[in-house]
């Protein structure tokens, strides 16, 4: 008799057991589910968009009024933690447009960004909005503290050159940086201890601004220094 009755007890316990399984399955997909959506919407609004319309005029308010295109990418910390001191100048080591830029940004697995980017006509991309920091230097404090610009080749390898049109764009925007985020003056040192840096600095192995543009650093400090100066 023991035996006849201890079997469907057997039974029952087996099943609640893959009632628990199951429950407790559900429970670990609702909550992963749950963590992605949070980590989602942690990003700030227009993460991960071209923005066009209201959304654009926005961004172009909070950052420099020089921007032509805004496609923002979650390569970035939000928000930065150091007041922004600095500016690195980097090289596209290419001749992209701003979008394809934007696309090369946007690839997450990248885990690379920049502030603006400048083409070779002079227009200028924001990416990363310069309250967030942007992965572009090789080094997180340079990051925290710096506005990231990338610059197009108009000559690729060699001198890695740029153009005058994204050259006279770049002090322009040098200048603007500096004057909206209380930057009196730009240093540059051929080191890290100024505050107009290059990538170079931090990272041997990269050309990065390319000979061109490190030639004329001290120039690039100069001009915006008396654009500082002289209200231009
Ligand atoms: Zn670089």
């Amino acid at each position: 008799m023991a035996k006849r009755t201890a079997k469907p007890t057997g039974k029952k316990n087996e099943y609640w057991c893959i009632w628990v399984l199951l429950l407790v399955f559900c429970i670990a997909a609702v909550t992963a589910f749950a963590g992605t959506c949070a980590a989602k919407s942690e990003l700030p609004q227009g993460v991960g968009q071209i923005l066009t319309g209201e959304a654009f005029e926005a961004v172009k308010h909070r950052n420099s009024a020089l921007i032509d295109y805004a496609h923002l990418t979650a390569n970035a910390d939000f928000p930065r933690t150091s007041n922004i001191s600095k500016i690195t100048i980097h090289h596209m080591a290419a001749d992209l447009s701003l979008e394809k830029l934007g696309v090369s940004f946007g690839k997450q697995d990248r885990k690379a960004s920049a502030n603006y980017a400048i083409d070779r006509t002079g227009r200028v991309a924001l990416y990363v909005e310069e309250q967030n920091r942007a992965w572009s230097s090789a080094n997180f404090e340079n990051d925290d503290m710096a506005v990231t610009i990338e610059v197009a080749n108009d000559r690729i390898g060699g001198d890695w050159h740029v153009s005058d049109a994204a050259y006279e764009k770049l002090i322009a925007l040098c200048t603007d940086i500096c004057r909206r985020n209380g930057i009196e003056e730009l240093v540059y040192t051929g080191d890290p201890s100024g505050n107009l840096t290059t990538h170079r600095m931090f990272f041997a192995q990269t050309e990065c601004p390319g000979p061109y543009l490190e030639s004329r650093m001290l120039e690039i400090a100069a001009a915006v220094n008396a654009n500082l100066q002289h209200g231009a």
